[in-house]
Formats: structure tokens, sequence, C-alpha cells
């Protein structure tokens, strides 16, 4: 399993820095985003390193398939099935931290719709 030192999420997947856990998997760790921008604001994140969703798909499928369904699984748990996943990718459209993630939005979501 790769995992880098410095990064933030990889030091949340070994357990270094405590969140809100949500699930555990095989594959995945869910917690809950420290900074709500919805009622249900749960991020899903891959247990290996991959600087984002995309670097993901590529690397590993299975994971990645993993990470989607896991993302329904709890969107199912806390918000009806109703859910918006985003995936930011590159700082220039607001990807801060740089280890691949879902922000499942469910509820009341704060943020606007594209478009
Ligand atoms: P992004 O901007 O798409 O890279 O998303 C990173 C998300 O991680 C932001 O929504 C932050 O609020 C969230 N975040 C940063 N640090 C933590 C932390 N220690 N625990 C939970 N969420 C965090
Ligand atoms: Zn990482």
């Amino acid at each position: 399993m790769s995992t880098i030192e410095d990064c933030l999420f990889c030091r949340i997947v070994a357990g270094e820095i405590p969140v809100t856990m949500v699930a555990e998997t095989e594959h995945t760790v869910a917690f809950r985003d420290i900074n709500p921008q919805a009622d249900v604001h749960v991020l899903v994140v891959p247990r290996i390193h991959e600087p984002d969703i995309g670097s993901l798909a590529t690397a590993d499928p299975d994971v990645t398939i993993a990470l989607l369904a896991e993302a329904r699984r709890i969107a199912d748990d806390e918000a009806g099935g109703q859910y918006r996943l985003v995936f930011n990718t590159g700082a220039e459209a607001g990807q801060t931290v740089f280890h691949a993630h879902a922000h499942v939005l469910g509820g009341d979501i704060h943020v606007p719709l594209p478009g």
C-alpha cells in the first residue's frame, strides 16, 4: 500500500489524526468533513495514496469502484440515497488535499449546483 508521510489523508487513514469516523472498509475510510458544506458531508478516501480521482481510476479501478459503492451506501444510510458526489481535481478547481477523495453531500447542500 502506498502512503505519503506528510499527506493529511494518509495520516488519517493511518489513524494518526482524529476524525469523526463514519465507516471503514477494506479499501476506504469515510469520515465527516471538518468544515461541512451540507447537512451530510462525508469524505470517502481510498486507503492507497493517489493524488486525485482520475489517477486513482487509472491506478486501481477496483478501489475506485469500491469508493463509489461506499459513497452510495453512506448516502443511502444518511441521506435517503439523494446525494451529490464532488471530486475537486487540481488547485484551480478547489482541490486542497492531494489524496483522492469523494465529497458525499446530502440533505440541505450549501454550495450551488454548476450550470
Ligand atoms: P478538497 O478541497 O476537495 O481537497 O477537500 C478537502 C476537504 O478536506 C475540505 O472540505 C476540508 O474541509 C476537509 N478537511 C481538511 N482537514 C480535515 C480534517 N482534519 N478532518 C476532516 N476533514 C478535513
Ligand atoms: Zn495520501
